[in-house]
């Protein structure tokens, strides 16, 4: 063919990483068939939905089966009864979001990547190490990034003092809870974030896809921060806080008074869903607001205690180890240095090879990711505390 592509693609780095821990995997366990292997790389919830919130995407779908309740397309940006229930979440939070800034959507990863569809040729700003939907997405549209470098001396948690250089109008990805480290902006840290964006006109795109795990006194949304109202984009999901990993649902806070060269926000953004988006199935919507509802909440926060209770006890652990880590709180995620100096490769051969447990190298998720390594909760309790005491042997 004589077409063009999309150059940019060939910016994106192959992502090896689940297979190539895959083929490692699968080598051991051929050679050693009789190991039990210990997966805590899961990146993926694994308790069933609450039975209520089965109970409604059941009961929609019988609606959907009769003439006089039947609904064709949904609203492009999301039913009134889904988004209402998004604001009355975050005003439990403590906060005043409207339901008319609330966008619903089919997950968070469609809304961080096609968000750079309504964006000129910014800079954009990432801690790193990232989930990389952030840095692919601004690569396939050629844009500059800027990687900023999380460590053990800032927990995790860079802040805006490590820019090198001025920066006017740029675009700034967060994400707190983080995926991969678990680490979690304090108040104090994301205040800074957010004077830093008022004070070089650049807007922060929050991903706050792990806010049901906050715990400790730090935010659960940005705009409990003054002045986010004026720079910032949440995005959130059902997926880890209600396990709609595979239902897919997510939202997209814009507040209405987000403006960029005269151009509100909000309209670019509801002029591309409107475009290129036809809105989310009745039945997954009706289940999302079933999982904001009281009772389908304390369901949630019940199998959310259940992945809590397994990181605790990766972090006692850990600490009885006087290993350095991030998270094992107001996360999923424990996100360990290696010890004795290995590299994250290293270490991931060396816990399959001693242990039989399977982690991520951390090298997977960016440069600052070396020499540490992901493990996660979303594993049963009985495989944690078995995972937990061959730990306790090994290292
Ligand atoms: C899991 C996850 C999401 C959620 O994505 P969905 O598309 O809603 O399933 C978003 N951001 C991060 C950092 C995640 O780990």
């Amino acid at each position: 063919m004589k077409i063009k592509v999309n150059k940019h693609f060939e910016d994106i780095k192959e992502t090896y990483l689940f297979s190539e821990i895959a083929k490692r995997v699968k080598a051991y366990q051929e050679e050693n068939p009789d190991k039990k292997i210990i997966r805590m790389g899961i990146g993926d919830v694994t308790l069933p939905l609450p039975e209520a919130v089965v109970k409604a995407i059941k009961d929609a779908a019988s609606e959907m089966g009769v003439k006089e309740t039947f609904r064709g397309y949904p609203p492009e940006y999301g039913y009134d009864f889904l988004k209402e229930a998004i604001a009355e979440h975050y005003k439990e939070i403590g906060v005043d979001v409207p339901a008319a800034s609330v966008y619903v959507s089919d997950g968070a990863k469609s809304d961080l990547g096609n968000i750079v569809d309504i964006l000129g040729d910014n800079e954009i700003i990432i801690p790193d190490p990232v989930y990389p939907v952030y840095v692919d997405s601004n690569l396939m549209s050629g844009h500059k990034i800027t990687l900023i470098e999380g460590n053990i001396d800032n927990g995790f948690l860079p802040l805006p003092e490590q820019i090198d250089h001025a920066v006017e109008g740029a675009v700034i990805y967060l994400c707190s809870p983080n995926n991969p480290t678990g680490a979690v902006y304090s108040y104090e840290g994301l205040k800074a974030w957010v004077d830093y964006a008022l004070k070089t006109g650049s807007m922060i795109i929050y991903d706050s896809a792990y806010e049901a795990f906050v715990e400790e006194e730090v935010p659960h949304t940005i705009y409990e921060i003054e002045g986010a109202g004026e720079c910032a984009i949440e995005i959130c999901s059902f997926s880890k806080f209600a396990g709609f990993t595979g239902v897919r649902c997510g939202w997209t806070v814009i507040p209405e008074g987000l403006e960029a060269e005269e151009v509100r926000i909000s309209k670019l953004w509801s002029r591309r869903q409107a475009t290129k988006f036809n809105g989310v199935s009745y039945p997954v919507q009706r289940a999302a607001q079933k999982a904001l509802s009281p009772e389908g909440k304390a369901a949630c926060r019940a199998n959310i205690a259940y992945y809590k209770k397994n990181a605790s006890l990766l972090a006692v652990l850990l600490k009885s180890k006087d290993i350095k880590f991030t998270g094992g709180v107001n996360s999923p995620y424990i996100w360990l240095q290696c010890p004795k100096g290995m590299s994250s490769w290293e270490f991931f051969d060396f816990l399959l090879k001693e242990a039989q447990i399977v982690g991520t190298p951390g090298e997977g998720f960016g440069k600052s990711g070396e020499g540490f390594f992901r493990l996660t909760a979303f594993g049963t309790y009985e495989a944690t505390k078995e995972a937990c005491e061959r730990l306790d042997k090994l290292l």
